[in-house]
């Protein structure tokens, strides 16, 4: 298929905010595309160029992609920069100065959907010597046979900041229309395979209903809503709950399909290389011919054997070498809450207390290995109070909360499972800006403008300063500088403006109004915690919590 129908579609849709509309636009579209494209056609209208799943990134900085402009416009570097400067993308520059292309190639060709995929998948594994140029390279040829629209594309594309405004929603609702096939199963598909491209190839072939758990394939996980005390769990989840130590560590699914193991994160990162440890303990301690369990890794001290908060063992989760010498320094016990899978068969529609039972038939316990969460069946407001005292006391984050009788319910914030954490809970949010320190401290982004977000939107909820160390510590000055510099889109004297990729956990005293800042919402005595690579941008705390947390704030 030619990449201009692609973006034909990418301009119709950025001309509406309304989403009934955008899906329409997305389903006729999608009814024509052919089979061998629509995969991928899903990931570029999602704005990738992977399925979400896929941990590989395409990683082109904005140095390279105004390099790239200005090979195939012939305009100077310079003026590139400069017009991003004023225009804030670099998409809208390349539609700009490729009207007027100086330097046409040649032999330009017509760009098909699949060696546009195919070139900028090359960036996400090309390593080695010379790569940049042979990066710019890619990116250049793209380019060079593009038009000026094409061209905007790309660049949006490589640098993943699509923005036509195409939410997973629609992607699912586009599907369901276009291939004559309900949200609701559609949706289903997708929760289990983490991937629209999948769904909407399974859905074209009327075979959706084959989809099912599978060993070795990461599903969208079971989430929780916050609580604000026992009686509105109560309120919410029925009767009888199971409430759960809520621990600080990282989400990890266990995957064995009677030969592999695969180990997942919340994110669905593959972490099985990363971990040869768990897999050592789960071939000891687990039984099943196969099956897929949940739990939370949680580092604790090699000497003390006392658990660790999660930000010194977050380094293994990325870490390509050395691997077995930071399992002996950073050692993880699995503390194992539920069993999705079991010996063929997919055990989501069952109930907590029918996995539960089939779990604890499963896990031989052993300290620091592996162990089953502690539980506490009630329907008892004071005795959840006192397990929950007891959890703050023993260093935990506070409680899970979980519907006895209910199913695992992957993917959706629904009240199956809730958390009930120490009151002035901490906020995730993301990181929009920065600021360069001074004196010694002169090359380093030493505080940071930080975000939650509203209706998908990301608006300033103040400045943080504090949490973050010189040296010796998890999360210090050069780490943050290191991760937000290739970030930074716009300076502006000590200010940088940085594209929003990175959460931090923060503390604070109290939430107040701020008529300042663009969220109206500002924290007092902001502190940093601990950055959540777990989580995504998607993930942030909303205006609805920071809200929930005020009136909460003012009942005290
Ligand atoms: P939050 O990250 O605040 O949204 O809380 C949800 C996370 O808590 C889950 O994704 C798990 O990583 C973690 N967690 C800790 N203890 C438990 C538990 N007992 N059951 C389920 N999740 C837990």
């Amino acid at each position: 298929m030619d990449y201009r129908e692609v973006v034909s579609v990418y301009e119709e849709l950025d001309k509406t905010t309304k989403r009934l509309e955008k899906t329409r636009i997305l389903s006729d579209f999608l009814k024509k595309v052919p089979k061998n494209d629509l995969q991928e056609i899903i990931y570029l209208m999602e704005g990738r160029i992977f399925p979400q799943k896929d941990e590989r990134k395409i990683g082109f900085s904005f140095r390279y992609m105004i390099k790239a402009i200005s090979v195939s416009s012939g305009e100077s570097f310079e003026k590139i920069e400069k017009l991003f400067n004023k225009k804030g993308d670099l998409g809208l520059v390349a539609e700009e100065v490729m009207k007027n292309k100086k330097q046409k190639t040649l032999h330009s060709k017509k760009l098909i959907v699949k060696d546009v995929v195919d070139n900028i998948r090359k960036l996400a594994t090309l390593e080695g010597k010379g790569t940049v140029d042979k990066k710019v390279g890619l990116v250049t040829e793209l380019l060079g046979n593009g038009d000026n629209l094409e061209d905007k594309y790309v660049v949006k594309t490589v640098l993943e900041n699509l923005r036509v405004g195409v939410s997973e929603g629609i992607v699912r609702d586009a599907i369901a229309s276009a291939f004559n096939v309900s949200s609701d199963e559609v949706e289903k598909a997708g929760d289990y395979t983490a991937d629209y491209g999948e769904v909407a190839v399974l859905a074209k072939d009327k075979k959706l209903k084959k989809v099912g758990l599978k060993p070795g394939r990461p599903f969208k996980l079971m989430l929780a809503l916050p609580a604000e005390n026992p009686e509105a769990i109560f309120k919410d989840l029925g009767k009888l709950v199971q409430f759960e130590y809520k621990l600080d560590g990282f989400r990890m699914t266990i995957h064995f399909d009677g030969k592999n193991y695969n180990l997942f994160t919340r994110r669905l990162e593959n972490v099985t290389m990363q971990f040869p440890d768990v897999i050592s303990i789960v071939k000891k301690h687990v039984k099943g011919k196969s099956y897929i369990i949940d739990c939370e890794a949680v580092g604790y001290d090699v000497k003390s054997k006392k658990y660790l908060p999660f930000q010194n063992i977050s380094q293994r989760i990325k870490r390509k070498y050395h691997i077995e010498e930071m399992a002996k320094k950073f050692p993880v016990e699995l503390n194992v809450f539920d069993v999705i899978y079991h010996n063929g068969k997919n055990l989501m529609e069952k109930s907590l207390r029918e996995r539960r039972e089939i779990l604890e038939g499963m896990i031989k316990e052993e300290k620091r290995e592996i162990v089953l969460t502690k539980k506490l069946i009630t329907d008892d407001g004071k005795e959840v109070q006192k397990f929950f005292n007891n959890a703050l006391e023993n260093s935990m984050e506070g409680l899970m909360a979980k519907n006895y009788e209910g199913p695992y319910t992957p993917g959706r914030y629904v009240k199956g499972w809730m958390k009930l954490k120490n009151v002035l809970e901490p906020l995730d949010v993301a990181i929009v800006k920065a600021y360069w320190g001074e004196g010694k401290r002169a090359n380093m982004l030493t505080s940071y403008g930080v975000a939650i977000s509203k209706d998908g939107d990301l608006k300033e909820i103040g400045k943080v300063s504090t949490g973050i160390k010189e040296k010796d510590a998890p999360l210090t000055y050069w780490k943050m500088t290191q991760l937000l510099k290739p970030l930074i889109l716009k300076t502006k004297g000590k200010e940088v403006e940085v594209k929003p990729k990175i959460v931090i956990e923060i503390a604070y005293e109290e939430i107040q109004k701020s008529p300042t800042s663009s969220s109206g919402w500002s924290t007092r005595f902001p502190r940093c915690l601990r950055l959540r690579e777990d989580k995504s941008v998607k993930e942030i705390s909303t205006i609805e919590d920071v809200k929930r947390i005020h009136d909460l704030q003012k009942k005290k």
